[in-house]
C-alpha cells in the first residue's frame, strides 16, 4: 500500500490513521513521528524501538488467540490519540525518538526466534502510527511462521484495515467510551470512525478481541454499557472476547477513584444480557478463566499470568464438544 499521496507540489496526505494529516514540507503530523520530508512520508521511529519486552500473551489482553503462549512486544513513541487515563503516556505522549537505539525488522525477528516466542506484538504506543515499521518486521515474522498482532485504538485509515490481514493474525482495540462527546473531546478522535473499524475487522481473517477501560463517571453509566453490549452483540458478533478492564488513577486522572469489582461485576451482567459468550474482567483480582458455555467444564485456567489449556481439542470443548471462538492451535 502507498504510506502518503501527494497533495499538490508543496504537500502530502498520511495515510496511515482517521487523521489523514495533510503535510506540507517539514511539518509533522498530530502523531508527531511522520513528517513530510522533500514531499514523502518520513517516519522518525523506524527502526528506534522504545520499549521490547517479552510478555504472556494474555497481557495485551489476548485470551482466545494462542492462549499460555509468550509475545515478543514492541513499542515506539508517539500517538494519535490524546487519552488523559494512559498508562504508557511516557512514551506515548512524547515524540522524542532515542535514535540511539536500533533494531532492524530482521533484528526484532531475530529476537522472537532467539527467545521463542510465538508471536509479536505491536503494542505500548499506537502500532498504525508506525505501520511500515510494523508490516516491515510482521511480513519477515510471517515467513518464519511467527504470528503478528496489534493492540490498537481502532483509528487505522481504511487503506491500512484493507492491507492488515495481508500479514496481520491478531488484533486487540480499545472501545474507550460510546460517547461521541468524549471521543471527540476528551481522546480527539472520532467514535464512528473507531466503530467502523471494529466492523471491518470482525469481517476480516483477523482474530478480534475488544477492551474496555470501565472509569468511574465516564463510561460505566447502565445507558453507555448497554449501548456498547449491543452494538458489541449486534454489529460485530457475541463471539468476540469482551475485556472490561478496571482503571487506577493514573496520568491526568489522578483524582478519578479506581473501578471496584461491583461495577465491572455489573457491567459483565449488562454484556451477558445482549448475548454476549466471553467477557473479562480484568486488571483486578477475580476469576479469568474460560468456561464452556454450553456445560460450564473449565476449558483455560488463568491466574494472574500463569495460563493452562486444560480441557480444550482444538476449538471444541473436550467434555460436551461444544464450538469453542478463537484460535487455539
Ligand atoms: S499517522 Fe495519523 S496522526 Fe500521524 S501523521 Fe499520519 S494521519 Fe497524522
Amino acid at each position: 500500500m502507498n504510506y502518503f499521496q501527494r497533495k499538490d507540489a508543496h504537500s502530502i496526505t498520511c495515510l496511515l490513521c482517521q487523521h489523514y494529516c495533510t503535510l506540507k514540507e517539514n511539518a509533522h503530523g498530530i502523531c508527531g513521528i511522520n513528517y513530510n520530508k522533500e514531499n514523502t512520508l518520513v517516519n522518525t521511529t523506524y527502526g528506534h524501538p522504545s520499549a521490547i519486552n517479552i510478555d504472556p500473551i494474555e497481557k495485551k489482553p489476548l485470551y482466545h488467540f494462542l492462549p499460555a503462549t509468550q509475545s515478543l512486544s514492541i513499542g515506539t513513541v508517539g500517538c494519535n490519540f490524546r487519552c488523559p487515563f494512559c498508562q504508557n503516556y511516557t512514551i506515548s505522549q512524547t515524540a522524542t525518538v532515542n535514535e540511539q537505539i536500533t533494531y532492524t525488522p530482521k533484528n526484532i525477528v531475530a529476537l522472537a526466534q532467539k527467545y521463542k516466542t510465538k508471536s509479536i506484538s505491536y503494542t505500548y504506543n499506537e502500532p498504525t502510527i508506525w505501520y511500515p515499521y510494523a508490516k516491515d518486521i510482521g511480513t519477515l515474522a510471517k515467513e518464519s511462521g511467527i504470528k503478528n498482532i496489534f493492540v490498537s485504538s481502532g483509528y487505522e485509515s481504511k487503506e491500512v484495515l484493507e492491507d492488515m490481514p495481508s500479514w496481520l493474525d491478531a488484533i486487540n482495540v480499545d472501545l474507550k467510551s460510546f460517547s461521541h462527546e468524549y471521543y471527540k473531546k476528551v481522546l480527539k478522535t472520532n467514535l464512528d470512525g473507531v466503530k467502523e473499524s471494529l466492523e471491518l475487522l470482525a469481517q476480516s481473517p483477523i482474530w478480534l478481541e475488544i477492551t474496555t477501560l470501565i472509569i468511574p463517571d465516564v463510561n460505566d453509566s447502565d445507558a453507555e454499557l448497554h449501548a456498547m453490549a449491543e452494538f458489541i452483540a449486534t454489529k460485530i458478533g457475541v463471539e468476540t472476547p469482551w475485556h472490561l478492564s478496571a482503571f487506577y488513577p493514573n496520568y491526568k486522572m489522578q483524582d478519578t477513584p479506581s473501578t471496584s469489582l461491583k461495577t465491572l461485576q455489573r457491567a459483565k451482567e449488562i454484556a451477558q444480557s445482549h448475548g454476549i459468550k466471553y467477557i473479562y474482567i480484568g486488571n483486578i483480582l477475580n476469576d479469568t478463566s474460560t468456561y464452556c458455555e454450553k456445560c460450564g467444564t473449565r476449558l483455560i485456567h488463568r491466574e494472574g499470568y500463569k495460563t493452562q489449556v486444560e480441557n480444550l481439542k482444538g476449538n471444541h470443548c473436550k467434555v460436551c464438544n461444544n464450538f469453542v471462538a478463537g484460535v487455539f492451535s
